[in-house]
């Protein structure tokens, strides 16, 4: 079958609808994508994206739209709910981007 003889339909323009739109359209497919929602807005108070997301969006050609509006985290602090104190700290900025390759 010629997937290219036709568009795909995708339902839904979340970030899993998002991504695999642009990158069937990057690969010459027709796509039409379907919202139910009348409109896109956020949920929460942001979203924290981990090397395997930024390197995807990075081959999307959609990073460097993000990079400018996002802040990069220095490190994941993990801290007790009662005391506060710090239970454990994973480094991230540069020395992510040493390991994973790709911004956290
Ligand atoms: C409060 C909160 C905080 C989060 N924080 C993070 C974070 O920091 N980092 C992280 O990586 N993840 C985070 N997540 C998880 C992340 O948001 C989800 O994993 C991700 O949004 C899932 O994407 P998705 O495209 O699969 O689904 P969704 O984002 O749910 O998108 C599905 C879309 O499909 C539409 N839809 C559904 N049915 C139909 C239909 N029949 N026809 C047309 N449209 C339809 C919906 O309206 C929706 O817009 C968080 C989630 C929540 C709730």
């Amino acid at each position: 079958m010629d997937l290219r003889a036709g568009p795909i339909a995708i339902a839904g323009a979340g970030i899993a609808g998002l991504t695999a739109a642009l990158a069937l359209a990057q690969r010459g497919f027709q796509v039409r994508l379907f919202e139910r929602s009348d409109r896109l807005e956020e949920v929460g108070a942001g979203l924290q994206l981990s090397p395997n997301a930024t390197r995807l969006l990075d081959r999307l050609g959609v990073l460097s739209i993000l990079k400018p509006i996002a802040v990069r985290a220095e490190a994941v602090e993990i801290r007790s709910a009662r005391t506060l104190g710090r239970l454990a700290s994973v480094p991230l900025g540069e020395k992510a981007v040493r390991r994973w390759g790709r911004p956290i």
